[in-house]
Order: C-alpha cells, then sequence, then structure tokens
C-alpha cells in the first residue's frame, strides 16, 4: 500500500466525512518531518539531553497517526490538539524559543473550527482557551534559550523549517476544505436543480405539470409586451373506454403517445399534462386565430395517430377549447374560458376544436 492511499483510507464511521482525518495524518507527518529537521540540526548534544521526551514524542506520533484508522474524526482531533501542546511545551525548552514552535498553536486554532462539526460557541470557547495556554507560554518560556548552544545560522534554519511546516499545514487545511465547500455547493446546485425539474416535471409524459403551467403563464403574462397569448385546454374523448378496454397501462402508454405528439407538433408552444386525460397548450405571441389554425393541425393529426400498445392499435381523437388571453382579465380566467369551450365541444359532439 502506498503512502498515499494509506494516508487517503476512510474513516472508520460511516456517517463522517474524510477529510479531517486525512488532514491529521498529513499534520502528523509534516510535523515529525519538521521534528527531524529540527533534530538534526540542533545536533547530537540534544538527543543526549532529551533522549527521553524524543522517544515519547516519536512514539506518540506513530501511535497517534496509527489511532486515526481507529478513532472517531471529533477524538482524533482533541488528541491531535494535545499532541500538539506536548510539541510545542516540551520542546521549545530544547530548541530555544527562537526555532519557533509556538507557531504551532494556529493549527490548533485551524483543527479547532475545521476538526469538528460543534457549535461555534465551544469553538470560540477551545480558541479562548488556546490563546490563554499561549499567553502562559509566552510568559514561562520567552526567550529561553535551547538545551544545548547551537549558531545563529542553526537558529534560523529551524525556524524556517518549522515556520515551513506551520504554512504547508495551513495551506493544506485552507485547500482542501474549501475546495469541499465548493464542490459541496456545486452538488446542491445540481441536487436543487434536479428537484425543481421534479417538482415541475409530470412523472408520466414527461411534460411540464399544472404547477409549472400556472406558473410560465403569469411569466408570460408578467413580460408581455403587447403581443397576443392564447391558451388551449384539451381533453382525450372517451379515454375512460380506453382503460376499461384495454387497461390501465395501456391508457398510460396512450397519454404518453399524445404527449409525445403533442411535443413534437408544438415547437413553438408550451405545453403541459394539466391533469388525468387534460393538456394545456399556451401559445405565446399567437392571436386566437392563429392558435385556432395550429390546434386544427393537431386535433387531425391526433384522429389520425394509431397507437399500438401490447397488439392493440388503439385510435383516438382529442377536443379543444381555445381562449385569446385577454389583458384586461387574468391568466386564471383565460384557462377558465378555455375549459367552458372545451366542454361546449364536448357537449357538440367532440373531436374539434372550439374558439
Ligand atoms: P370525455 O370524452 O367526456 O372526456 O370522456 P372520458 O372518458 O375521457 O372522461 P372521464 O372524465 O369520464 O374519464 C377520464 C378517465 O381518465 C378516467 C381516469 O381513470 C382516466 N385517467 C386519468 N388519469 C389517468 C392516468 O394517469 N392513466 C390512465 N391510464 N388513466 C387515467
Ligand atoms: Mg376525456
Ligand atoms: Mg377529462
Amino acid at each position: 500500500m502506498g503512502i498515499l492511499s494509506l494516508i487517503n483510507k476512510d474513516v472508520k464511521a460511516e456517517n463522517e466525512s474524510k477529510k479531517v482525518i486525512i488532514a491529521l495524518r498529513v499534520m502528523y507527518i509534516t510535523v515529525l518531518i519538521a521534528f527531524a529537521i529540527d533534530l538534526a540540526l540542533a545536533g547530537v548534544e540534544a538527543w543526549m539531553a532529551s533522549g527521553i521526551k524524543i522517544l515519547i514524542f516519536v512514539s506518540a506520533n506513530i501511535l497517534l497517526f496509527v489511532s486515526t484508522y481507529f478513532c472517531k474524526t471529533r477524538t482524533a482531533s482533541v488528541l491531535f490538539m494535545l499532541f500538539l501542546y506536548f510539541w510545542i511545551i516540551n520542546f521549545i525548552p530544547v530548541f530555544g524559543w527562537s526555532a519557533g514552535l509556538q507557531n504551532y498553536f494556529i493549527i490548533i486554532l485551524l483543527v479547532c473550527f475545521f476538526g469538528s462539526y460543534g457549535k461555534p460557541v465551544y469553538k470560540f470557547i477551545t480558541s479562548g482557551f488556546v490563546l490563554v495556554i499561549r499567553i502562559i507560554i509566552i510568559m514561562l518560556f520567552g526567550k529561553v534559550e535551547s538545551i544545548v548552544a547551537h549558531s545563529l545560522l542553526v537558529d534560523k534554519l529551524m525556524q524556517i523549517a518549522n515556520i515551513s511546516a506551520v504554512f504547508l499545514a495551513i495551506i493544506y487545511i485552507s485547500y482542501t476544505f474549501s475546495k469541499d465547500e465548493k464542490e459541496a455547493e456545486e452538488k446542491l446546485m445540481k441536487y436543487n436543480d434536479r428537484l425543481k425539474k421534479e417538482a415541475n416535471t409530470d412523472r408520466l409524459t414527461g411534460l411540464s405539470n399544472r404547477r409549472r403551467a400556472i406558473e410560465y403563464l403569469d411569466e408570460m403574462i408578467s413580460e408581455q409586451n403587447g403581443s397576443p397569448i392564447s391558451v388551449a385546454m384539451g381533453d382525450i374523448d372517451f379515454f375512460k373506454k380506453v382503460n376499461d378496454t384495454y387497461g390501465h397501462d395501456i391508457g398510460d402508454v396512450v397519454l404518453k403517445e399524445v404527449a409525445a405528439l403533442m411535443t413534437r407538433m408544438c415547437t413553438d408552444a408550451f405545453v403541459a399534462r394539466w391533469g388525468g386525460e387534460e393538456f394545456l397548450i399556451i401559445y405565446k405571441d399567437h392571436n386566437g386565430d392563429e392558435a385556432f389554425v395550429k390546434l386544427e393541425e393537431l386535433r387531425r393529426a391526433i384522429q389520425r395517430m394509431s397507437i399500438t400498445a401490447c397488439g392493440h392499435e388503439i385510435k383516438i381523437t382529442m377536443t379543444f377549447g381555445l381562449s385569446e388571453y385577454d389583458f384586461e382579465k387574468d391568466g386564471e380566467t383565460a384557462i377558465k374560458e378555455a375549459d367552458d369551450r372545451l366542454y361546449q365541444g364536448k357537449e357538440n359532439g367532440r373531436n374539434q376544436v372550439v374558439y
């Protein structure tokens, strides 16, 4: 198993995102590398002077790294913060104040904010606690010299190693979390779009549903610029007989075929399934006479259409009521007028457009 797949291994808890744990693993490795550099720079005398501490530190680093494969995210974050406290408090006296270990407090702050999903108030309390410890450390160790005297150059190199480790950790955490947020946002936007589409679509036919139809008509009316709008309500004739004769499933096939034909033919109009076997058509930029011509074409095409389902040849007809939208009234009135005319058509013998 490569080091990358080892770091990327998922967390134990199924409901937790692995990004925090991965960040912790990366930081354990980063701190260990910085520590190794500090130690190499400090020389053998530092080893001699603080052998036990070094042993404890390395063992703790390895054990805690391994524990990230078993612990919950929150526990792992707390353990990492304790580990950093241990690192800072124990090794400032070894490497000296100027080695810059106190900078690791910034990582503790980041882990505190990104490491768990707890209430913000706890995060602020923990941050306050971090600040207090940081101040105490200034009191205790400010200007403390390293156990073993070393040159100014070594001092500077140590500082560079530690501040680089801190910067890398900050960059890594900031990048991972900002990237994730963006991904989550994009995912959410896609999900919202899908929900919106589903909320506006009729499942059976794939046409817009009644909700969307009302919304669309209102949109057309509100942005109208004097050009006419016509509204038609269509209903399949004797559809109950289709269901009774061939069954509900074949009735569904008929509805889908009718919807498909309407979509193909009404390319410059908006078609919706109003409910059951009723369809609403909104003709933008068409006055009643123009819409009438189009509707007649559609009605004749439906009459000619032959639907094959489960070996049956089914023929149907449709009746339409048409109304030109009157700018003095509202959309609802236009729909009501179209509906009234549809029923006139039914009474007059069906398979016709009433305008
Ligand atoms: P009319 O010519 O007067 O419109 O007669 P009709 O039989 O078409 O009208 P009616 O209102 O009596 O019957 C409509 C039928 O449409 C009844 C209902 O079961 C059927 N229906 C409504 N929605 C669906 C559906 O989603 N699938 C199927 N298969 N049938 C449906
Ligand atoms: Mg009907
Ligand atoms: Mg009906």
